[in-house]
């Protein structure tokens, strides 16, 4: 058996440490959320920008900034499954769980993004 990634991390403390920082909100939960007000046409104000700052690495203040000057945001991700596993290099899966055969989420919400910015 191939074990995952994170065995790879000599210290449990190290592995929770990292999963516990997933959990709080990042530059990804921030532009997604601005382009969801840009789309249903919401101006960010205070209440707002406080709603996505909320458990999360940025301020009020630096959503609000990022608000007024981004006019677009562009989401993108790989709407197609990879090639092969990054993990063990099986191009066979697991389809119906969207895993690898080692185990590997081969179709996760959090893989093969990218954002394009449009200032104003
Ligand atoms: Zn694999």
């Amino acid at each position: 058996m191939i074990r995952p990634r994170w065995w790879k991390f000599k210290k449990v403390k190290e592995y929770k440490k990292l999963k516990a920082q997933v959990e709080v909100g990042n530059a990804f939960h921030a532009l997604i959320s601005l382009q969801h007000f840009q789309r249903i046409n919401v101006k960010v104000n205070d209440e707002i920008a406080n709603k996505i700052a909320e458990n999360s690495l940025l301020t009020k203040n630096q959503i609000l900034f990022l608000s007024e000057s981004i006019k677009q945001v562009h989401f993108y991700r790989r709407s197609h499954l990879p090639d092969w596993c990054h993990q063990c290099g099986s191009e066979i899966y697991n389809f119906s769980q969207l895993k690898c055969i080692c185990g590997q989420e081969v179709f996760s919400n959090a893989t093969s993004m990218s954002f394009v910015l449009i200032k104003r």
